[in-house]
């Protein structure tokens, strides 16, 4: 391809609307543009980009069995009402009504289709086990579509659904796509860790997501993972043993009504009444599902808020606003206590603090405070329940060495759906022995446009963009300094020829631009390896060859070029 010829608006200025690099890389390299929030239109560097992701993924998914289909983007509401997702997915999902007034949803996954289409049509154990795929759009109305291809409210996801017979066959299936996952993810330059995740709106039993650690700004998730052995989790899901340590009283004292003036957060109270906050009890008031309900747990500890949601089964959960705070509790936001709140509200106690003796809370009264506050004597507990967030330095709940907290880019999932979907959509079979059976399932995806982004957030410099080699738009940018120099240009398009002859993937920068400007624009958009052609080296015969991420030059016969090239482009990641 001729630079002149394909179109890549590059732009030298930092553009305001991205606060991620890959994002400022994507929309400064000419990859990408935005049409509206989450909305992007990918050119033609970005389209190859998404198309060479795209195969590498097609390639893994059909090695491991899967079968290539594509299901429509749009699908009936009333398929979302059977699965009962219609309520818990709820405003993240694009709907519309068609011109009779049907209720249509955009899908976002594809469960219900996929279910449906096999309910009635997949009748005997020996048509299974079954796997579809397809690589597709997928339509989400993100509350926060920032970060560029990260979070679109229009993006391409690859999704993949198993159908099985039983649990063991059902674990083979699981197995061969966490293996092809890492096989993909490796082949582009990624290097993953499967983690234990929440499985949220989706539902079933168990999941893992497959995360790209990162040191930039870019990980909208944490991992709480084990230094010692394989232990990882999304925080939102993970366990841990108490790494604090804590001074349980042996004696129970009388309940001590205290004036905290002044003092409502942890801080302010810990260091007026001079105690450590693993001392107190917080009490966070949330509305679940319309109903008010109090989370307690110890002053040291940050709540997690999925371990709440599934506590209680809720489908919406926020925190309780300061007018509702003092409805319940008579006091302004800070003065929340378990003592009388139960009748108010229920309280889901966590263990550390359900084990604590003679602890400070809150008192329901403006600036004061109660010691010696003990559970079952002065509050009862409607649940306990775990509740809080891991955090580093916490034991690993299998191996109790201490966990370290990990930021990362969630790239692709793997969720084993057991039957909710079978069930509720009708896709049984039979059995050998004649026994009508809802199918085993688990559901794959893959972020098509998100990962090409999260590799960036690795591979770059301060300069632009350094692709790795197999997700590149293309492998080799020629730059003939001036275009006015007819040998150089001669010499371009003779290795240009060469190479692509040769089959490898070229951009010929035939621009009559500035040398400064081409090698800006080169380092901009990334291409693995250069080729520079000037008149000191044509002398000789000779081009220099350099890789992106590098500053080493060589210089190489013209003659050579495609070896040379194929020898460089096989060191590179
Ligand atoms: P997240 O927690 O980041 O919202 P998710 O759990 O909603 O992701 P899934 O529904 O399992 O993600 O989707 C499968 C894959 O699709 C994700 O692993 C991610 O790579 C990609 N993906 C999900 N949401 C988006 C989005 N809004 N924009 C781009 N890619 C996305
Ligand atoms: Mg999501």
């Amino acid at each position: 391809m001729r630079w002149s010829k394909t179109y890549i608006p590059t732009l030298r200025q930092n553009q305001s609307e991205a606060e991620l690099i890959s994002h400022q890389l994507l929309l400064r390299g000419g990859y990408i543009r935005k049409l509206a929030a989450g909305v992007y239109v990918y050119l033609p560097l970005m389209q190859r980009v998404i198309d060479k992701f795209a195969s590498i993924v097609r390639e893994e998914m059909n090695k491991a069995g899967a079968l290539e289909i594509t299901m429509s983007v749009l699908c009936p509401a009333e398929l979302w009402q059977r699965s009962g997702r219609y309520l818990t997915v709820g405003p993240e999902q694009m709907r519309l009504k068609d011109r009779h007034q049907h209720e249509m949803v955009l899908c976002g996954t594809h469960e219900e289709t996929v279910t449906n289409l096999i309910a009635g049509e997949v009748r005997s154990y020996r048509q299974l086990p079954l796997n579809l795929y397809q690589i597709q759009v997928k339509f989400r109305d993100e509350i926060r579509p920032r970060f560029g291809l990260m979070r679109g409210r229009e993006f391409i996801m690859k999704d993949a659904y198993t159908f099985d017979a039983s649990e063991e066959s059902f674990a083979k299936s699981y197995q061969a796509m966490v293996d092809a996952y890492f096989t993909v993810f490796r082949r582009a330059g990624l290097d993953v860790l499967k983690v234990e995740s929440d499985t949220g709106a989706m539902g079933g039993k168990a999941a893992h997501e497959f995360m790209l650690l990162v040191d930039t700004n870019a990980g909208e998730e944490k991992i709480a993972a084990c230094a010692n052995c394989d232990y990882a989790a999304n925080v939102e899901k993970a366990t841990f043993k108490d790494g604090a340590t804590v001074h349980i009283d042996h004696d129970v004292k009388p309940m001590q009504p205290i004036d905290t003036p002044g003092a409502a957060t942890i801080e302010e109270v810990t260091a007026f009444l001079k105690v450590d906050a693993t001392r107190l009890v917080k009490t966070l008031l949330y509305v679940a599902d319309g109903k008010p309900i109090a989370a307690l747990i110890r002053g040291d500890r940050d709540l997690n808020e999925t371990k709440l949601k599934n506590a209680l089964g809720a489908i919406d959960l926020e925190m309780a606003d300061a007018e509702t705070v003092e409805r319940l509790t008579g006091a302004p936001v800070g003065f929340a206590g378990p003592v009388g709140l139960r009748e108010k509200a229920p309280l889901l106690v966590d263990p550390l603090a359900a084990a604590l003796r003679n602890c400070i809370v809150g008192a329901n009264q403006n600036e004061k405070h109660i010691l010696n506050v003990n559970i079952d004597r002065d509050f009862k507990a409607t649940k306990i329940v775990d509740l809080s967030k891991a955090r580093a330095g916490d034991c690993c709940p299998r191996c109790g060495s201490a966990m370290v907290v990990k930021d990362g880019i969630e790239v692709g999932n793997t969720f084993m759906l057991g039957t909710k979907y079978s069930e509720t959509l009708g896709a049984k079979f039979l059995d050998a022995d004649g026994n009508e059976k809802p199918c085993i399932m688990g559901s794959y995806g893959i972020g098509v446009t998100r990962t090409p982004q999260a590799a960036l957030e690795k591979y770059h410099d301060d300069k632009g963009i350094i692709w790795p080699r197999s997700i590149a738009p293309y492998l080799v940018e020629i730059v003939p300094i001036s275009m006015a120099s007819p040998q150089q240009v001669e010499a371009a398009e003779r290795v240009y020829s060469m190479l692509t002859d040769a089959g490898i993937e070229v951009l010929l920068d035939d621009r009559d631009e500035r040398p400064g400007v081409k090698f800006m624009d080169a380092d901009l958009i990334g291409l693995p390896i250069r080729l520079t052609i000037g008149d000191k080296s044509l002398k000789d015969g000779k081009v220099e060859l350099k890789a992106r991420a590098s500053d080493k030059v060589e210089l190489v016969p013209i003659d050579d070029v495609v070896g040379a090239v194929r020898t460089l482009a096989g060191s590179l990641t």
